[in-house]
């Protein structure tokens, strides 16, 4: 390959546009950064309702194609069709999927793939993420596979969670334009249903996802979700790139959120903001009380049932707790319940993106006790704030956070391996130790506050990934 790198990069969700997950937020910054390396990309997404073309002044080519700029000048396509896109949310209304998703997202992929003609834009790599694109590099082998255009176009595809696959009745199997012989135990048949996912992984040059604990975790019975067996045969293809985090979001030393902004050679201004936390939360203010803080889904996979377990243990220790989240009613119940009987607890059952920041800040220690957990974002913007994980050896966590070691000082957080309820009270109990050691914790803080996980790092990556695909044989 001579020249310039092209990179057509297929999500169907970019921040600042549209956002349900993290998905989102990799598609607004990696693209930017693989410009900054070099990288020629582009990036295409569903036209939906919500995305408001004054605001972010998208301009129409064509009928149904627009398109806006982000920052190093990336290009934004956005695929236009009234019917498929100009409803409420992305994918479901009320809990319950939109019934024609195999349709829409059919329609989304095989107009990507007419897009990059249109615009004559002959990509090197085609880069899709999660099922709704993954009917590209199906496409790109089967329908397309004499195509001209696309002879030398090399397909890498990402896995931000297992969970979606994207599974529609086989009845519907004519909706993508595939030949039949593609629904196969070796194609896109999954229990007697499509699975888009399956095909996606299977179809791809390159799979990736998003920490390498996780591309081994994912080759398993018990993480795989069905799809275990696809991903072993495909072992050899698959990687894993941890996500990064949007540095100039998540800085102390420049957030405007803070009461007093602060930075690893600078720490005592983190106390500004435990106090001010304190204040807000109508707990006792001290600065030496611990402050142990979590922002989370209420969800089962956050580990909120172990969490649930040992819960009153924890309150009663000499500590604060400090708790963000909103989803599962039963969590709601639980921890409404703890609200009201313990003053050391500050219980938020909300979504607030302002108050996220002053936890953070002012917390000193952040619990994660996953029991699955494909990257993890929490551990790496506590860390920027020098507040201390306490994760679970999990996926991305295990990736990202080194068990304290009192011996050698190595280590920036407090790691535990079973999910068990008392392993998370004894890596509590290890932590509140070393804290009560206040020069050893200040330390401990300040080297916190040096990791380095920016997306800078992850898109070197995933352009080293796309050098060594393009200049393999195969
Ligand atoms: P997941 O994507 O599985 O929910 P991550 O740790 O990857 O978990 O990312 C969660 C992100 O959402 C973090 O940035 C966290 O701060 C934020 N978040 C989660 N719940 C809330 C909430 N209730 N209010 C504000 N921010 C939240």
């Amino acid at each position: 390959m001579g020249g310039i790198m092209k990179v057509l990069f297929c999500s169907s969700e970019v921040v600042p546009f549209a956002k349900t997950g993290g998905l989102a937020d990799v598609a607004g910054t990696l693209p930017p950064e693989l410009a900054n390396l070099g990288v020629n990309i582009k990036v295409v997404l569903p036209y939906y309702k919500s995305i408001d073309s004054k605001k972010f002044e998208i301009k129409k080519i064509d009928k149904d194609t627009s398109v806006a700029v982000i920052q190093n000048n990336v290009e934004v396509y956005f695929i236009e069709n009234k019917r498929y896109f100009d409803r409420a949310n992305l994918y479901q209304y009320n809990g319950v999927d939109y019934r024609d998703n195999l349709e829409r997202f059919t329609y989304y992929c095989q107009q990507t793939l007419r897009l990059a003609k249109k615009i004559k834009f002959k990509p090197d790599i085609i880069h899709c993420n999660d099922w709704q694109s993954a009917l590209i590099p199906i496409y790109l082998k089967t329908i397309y596979k004499d195509d001209a255009f696309f002879k030398k176009t090399k397909t890498v595809f990402t896995i931000h969670n297992l969970g979606y696959q994207g599974l529609f009745s086989k009845e519907d199997f004519s909706v993508t334009g595939l030949d039949y012989d593609v629904f196969s135990m070796e194609g896109l048949e999954f229990y007697g249903r499509i699975n888009l996912l399956k095909g996606g992984l299977l179809f791809s040059d390159k799979i990736t996802t998003v920490s390498s604990t996780y591309a081994d975790e994912i080759q398993t019975p018990q993480f795989g979700c069905g799809l275990e067996g696809v991903l072993l045969k495909r072992k050899n293809d698959l990687s894993g790139i941890l996500n990064g985090i949007n540095c100039h979001d998540w800085d102390p030393t420049q957030n405007k959120t803070l009461t007093k902004n602060y930075g690893p050679d600078a720490i005592a201004g983190k106390y500004h903001n435990k106090i001010d936390l304190q204040k807000i939360c109508k707990l006792k203010v001290s600065k030496n009380i611990p402050l142990l803080g979590i922002i989370t889904r209420l969800a089962d996979q956050k580990g909120l049932d172990i969490l649930a377990e040992v819960i009153d243990k924890i309150v009663q220790m000499p500590i604060q707790f400090v708790l963000l989240g909103t989803g599962d009613p039963k969590y709601h119940k639980l921890f409404e319940n703890i609200k009201n009987k313990y003053r050391n607890t500050s219980i938020h059952l909300s979504f607030d993106a302002k108050l996220a920041y002053k936890i953070y800040a002012g917390s000193d220690i952040f619990l994660m006790p996953s029991y699955y957990e494909p990257c993890g974002l929490g551990q790496l913007i506590s860390l920027n704030f020098g507040t201390i994980p306490l994760v679970r050896k999990i996926g991305g966590l295990a990736d990202t956070v080194v068990d304290y070691n009192p011996f050698t000082k190595q280590g920036n957080g407090f790691v535990f391996d079973n999910y068990q309820a008392g392993a998370l009270l004894e890596a509590i109990k290890r932590a509140l130790c070393v804290y009560n050691d206040s020069e050893t914790w200040n330390k401990l803080v300040a080297g916190a506050m040096k990791c380095n996980f920016s997306w800078e790092k992850s898109a070197k990556e995933y352009n080293k990934l796309y050098k060594k695909l393009l200049s393999s044989k195969k």
